[in-house]
């Protein structure tokens, strides 16, 4: 096939970010560049810092930054710590690995705690741990809420809770990259002091722009942090924000296209858009069982919203089950990620999808097992078809 040849229809974007970019989002992203320092952007500027406050469920300050989720990781470290400090972190995958990594190049000196990239993070682990720490020398405690290399969901209250009962004063950092406007997230009620998002996944924007919210005991924390930062500087850009501006140039045109994001989410409701991730993964995750393959992620409570990682036979690639799908079906589905490479292929079910794409996803997945010849029994998509009846009838008994 010849890279010119067209292929008809919309392409099938089922990887967990980035994720189908409306019309509406795209249209809006599309308006001409004004003065980024003149009145026209102080409105813009206005409502998206204050729009985002309610996606994250917070009354403190929201930064953006023309960065991909990765600048805000880097933001969310250096803003609050100092050279040589310790962070307790957790291995939940690929993510949460990099996360790490990250802290040692900024010179901290992160704990991780391991585990098999199989659930959440575990709060009774992080308890004990901090108990141990009787000098407090672990200054904070990062964690990933939606783990996409595995498609397990920590539990962020929970590991709050942990801290708190271990009276201990380190601060809380979530990733929240993939789960945010896609899994229901409360920044105040949980006690999270920084909070990371993107733009690229449940915000349903192209890449781009990422986010941190941060709590008043972040903020007082900034004042003494040692750790060299200019671009990513929380107080330069509070500052200019009070005003509706930014420090430096910001993404205008995708800013346009967050006000936009913000106006949906708001006009499905934002416990609407969690209740439609919730039955797609739901329909998802019967789909898999009816093929008789395996859900990465080992139990319910850890099961994610925004995707499913798949486990694929033992001699069977996934990575060829992929090219089969993108080849014969145009749809895109997740790699595995580095000691997932090849073992797991990833569904994404997060961001701007309803019943049928879900449905058709699945329909893809279902042909390519086939063509890939992975052993499965037929009837995954129509066990997911049956589930979403249910649901259109109303009939939905809540289910993990
Ligand atoms: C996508 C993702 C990242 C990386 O974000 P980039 O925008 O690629 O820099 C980090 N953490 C999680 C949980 C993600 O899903």
């Amino acid at each position: 096939m010849s890279n010119s040849q067209r292929v008809a229809g919309r392409h099938f974007l089922q990887i967990p970010g980035p994720t189908p970019v409306p019309d509406r989002i795209l249209r809006a992203i599309s308006y001409p560049t004004i003065d980024h320092r003149g009145p026209e952007f102080e409105k813009l500027g206005r409502t998206v810092l204050s729009g985002l406050k309610s996606i994250f469920k917070t009354t403190s300050p929201v930064i953006i930054y023309p960065a991909s989720g990765t600048g805000a990781w880097e933001a969310a470290l250096v803003n609050v710590l100092s050279p040589g400090d310790k962070v307790l972190m957790f291995e939940t995958g690929h993510f949460a690995t990099l996360w790490k990594n990250m802290a040692m190049k900024l010179g901290l000196e992160p704990e991780f705690i391991a585990s098999d990239w199989r659930s959440g993070a575990d709060p009774a682990a992080i308890e004990a741990r901090l108990r141990e720490d009787k000098t407090h020398a672990i200054k904070a405690v990062c964690i990933v809420h939606n783990e996409t290399s595995t498609g397990c969901v920590s539990p962020v209250q929970a590991v709050r809770k942990a801290i708190e009962a271990a009276r201990h004063p380190a601060l809380l950092l979530v990733d929240t990259i993939s789960s945010l406007a896609s899994i229901d997230y409360c920044h105040d009620e949980w006690g999270v002091d920084v909070t990371v998002a993107g733009s690229q996944k449940g915000l349903m924007l192209p890449p781009g722009l990422s986010f941190t919210a941060i709590s008043e005991k972040a903020l007082k924390t900034t004042e003494t942090a040692k750790l060299p930062r200019l671009f990513f500087d929380w107080r330069e850009m509070l500052r200019a924000n009070a005003q509706g501006f930014f420090p430096y140039t910001p993404s205008t045109n995708l800013l346009y296209g967050l006000r936009e994001a913000i106006e949906m989410l708001h006009e499905e409701g934002l416990e609407n858009v969690f209740a439609r991730h919730d039955r797609h993964a739901e329909a998802t995750r019967r789909a898999v069982r009816a093929w008789g393959l395996e859900i990465w992620c080992k139990e319910a409570q850890h099961y994610s919203s925004s995707l499913t990682a798949v486990l694929v036979p033992e001699g069977h690639s996934a990575d060829r089950l992929r090219e089969m799908a993108l080849e014969h079906f145009d749809i895109s589905l997740g790699t595995g990620l580095t000691k997932l490479a090849g073992k797991v292929f990833r569904i994404g079910h997060l961001g701007d999808t309803n019943d049928l794409t879900i449905i058709g996803a699945l329909a893809g997945v279902e042909m390519a097992l086939h063509l890939a010849e992975v052993p499965h029994r037929a009837g995954g998509v129509q066990a997911a078809m049956a589930y979403l009846t249910k649901a259109a009838r109303g009939e939905l008994a809540v289910t993990a």
